[in-house]
C-alpha cells in the first residue's frame, strides 16, 4: 500500500465494531458540496423510513439556559445568570430524533428538506470522525442536537450533539467551542479533545473545518476538503518539486501539483485563488514554503482547498493515512472554560427530554 506513514484510523475513539458506522454515512451525506446527491440514501431500511417519530423538537432554548417546555423554572434558575451571558444560547434550537433511514430523511420529519439537507451536512461533518454513516447508522439510533441559525439562508451551526446507539451501547458527544487564539470554533468531545484530526505537515494551517474526507475507494471524493477563506496561505507540506500549475482550470480552477521528493508522492492543490508567481515547474521548494493561496475557483461551490495525493504509481492515497495526524486537546484555563460551557450545553440539550 503506498502509504508511508500509517496513522491511527479515522475513528480514534474505540469501538472498532462501531467505527465503521458513521464514516460512510457522513460521506454519504455528501459532506461538502455533494450533499443533495447522497442525502436521500437510506441505510438498512427495513423500517418504514417515515417512522422517524420522536420526542422533542422544541423551537428554542431559553436564554436562561433552561428549557422552554415548561419544566420547573427552579431547575433552570442557577444556570440562568451564566447562560444569559452566553450568546450561543440565545437562538439555540433543540432537536431530538430517532434515526430511521438516512440522517437527512430523519431530520426532514422535523423541518423542510432544504434545512434537513443543510443540518445533516453539518452533523455529518462531526459524526464522520467516528462512524461510517453510510453503513453504520441503525434504525433506532438517537440524535440529540442543539443548533442555531447563522448568517446565510438555511445555514446552521451545531452547538452540541449527543449521539447514542442503544443497540450497541454507544454514546458520542460533541461541543462547539472557540478558543481565544483560534480564528474558528471547533468541536470537542466531553474531555476537551478535538474531534477532528489534524494533519501534521498540513498544507493549510488556518481553516474552518474539514468538510469532506476521502472515501475508502476515492470514488466519491478523491481528496480532503478544507473550508477556508479565500486568500488563506497554502504551504508545501514536504520538500517538493513543482510539477505543473493551472491545468484544466475549468474544473480545477487555479491549481498546483507538487511531487514530494522523499516519497515520490504527487500532491494536487485545487480551486486556488492563485499559485504564487515564483512557483514555476521545476522549482524545488522546502517544506513550509508558501506556494499558493486558497480560493474558490473552478468547479467549486464554496471557498475551500481540495488536497489530493497520488502514490508514485498513480494510486490515490488518503492524506489522513499518508500524513502523521494529531488530535489536539484543550488545556488549563481554556479547558476549564470549555467544561463550564459543556455543562450549560448539556443542560440545554437534555432539558425536557426524558
Ligand atoms: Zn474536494
Amino acid at each position: 500500500m503506498g502509504v508511508l506513514n500509517p496513522i491511527r484510523d479515522l475513528s480514534d475513539p474505540p469501538k472498532r465494531s462501531f467505527r465503521t458506522v458513521l464514516m460512510g454515512f457522513l460521506l454519504g451525506l455528501g459532506v461538502g458540496g455533494f450533499g443533495g446527491f447522497f442525502l436521500g440514501r437510506t441505510l438498512p431500511a427495513e423500517e418504514p423510513p417515515a417512522a422517524a417519530a420522536v420526542a422533542a423538537a422544541e423551537p428554542a432554548i431559553a436564554a436562561d439556559g433552561g428549557s422552554m417546555d415548561g419544566e420547573g423554572p427552579g431547575e433552570a434558575a442557577d444556570a440562568g445568570a451564566e447562560a444569559a451571558k452566553d450568546p450561543l444560547a440565545d437562538r439555540a434550537i433543540r432537536l431530538d430524533i430517532e434515526i430511521h433511514g438516512s440522517l437527512t430523511a430523519s431530520l426532514a420529519t422535523r423541518m423542510g428538506s432544504r434545512e434537513a439537507d443543510t443540518l445533516a451536512a453539518q452533523v455529518s461533518r462531526i459524526l464522520v470522525w467516528w462512524f461510517d454513516l453510510r453503513r453504520d447508522l441503525l434504525p433506532g439510533d438517537r440524535l440529540q442536537l442543539l443548533y442555531e441559525p447563522v448568517a446565510g439562508p438555511g445555514e446552521f451551526r451545531v452547538l452540541a450533539l449527543l449521539f447514542s446507539s442503544e443497540s450497541r451501547g454507544i454514546t458520542r458527544r460533541a461541543y462547539y467551542f472557540k478558543s481565544k487564539d483560534s480564528a474558528y470554533g471547533r468541536y470537542f468531545d466531553e474531555q476537551g479533545q478535538e474531534i477532528e484530526k489534524r494533519l501534521e505537515n498540513s498544507p493549510i494551517q488556518e481553516y474552518e473545518q474539514i468538510t469532506e474526507l476521502m472515501d475508502a475507494s476515492g470514488r466519491r471524493h478523491r481528496g480532503v476538503d478544507f473550508k477556508a477563506d479565500v486568500g488563506t496561505p497554502i504551504q508545501a507540506p514536504f520538500r517538493a518539486v513543482v510539477v505543473r500549475t493551472n491545468w484544466q482550470t475549468r474544473g480545477n480552477g487555479n491549481c498546483l501539483e507538487l511531487r514530494y521528493l522523499s516519497s515520490g508522492v504527487s500532491a494536487l492543490f485545487l480551486h486556488l485563488d492563485e499559485v504564487l508567481p515564483e512557483i514555476r515547474p521545476g522549482k524545488v521548494v522546502e517544506a513550509g514554503t508558501p506556494v499558493a493561496r486558497s480560493g474558490n475557483t473552478g468547479r467549486s461551490t464554496a471557498p475551500h482547498l481540495h488536497y489530493e495525493l497520488h502514490g508514485p504509481t498513480g494510486r490515490l492515497l488518503n492524506p489522513f493515512e499518508f500524513h502523521p495526524t494529531v488530535r489536539r486537546a484543550l488545556e488549563g484555563d481554556e479547558r476549564e472554560e470549555f467544561l463550564r460551557l459543556r455543562q450549560r450545553l448539556d443542560q440545554s440539550l437534555s432539558a425536557g427530554v426524558n
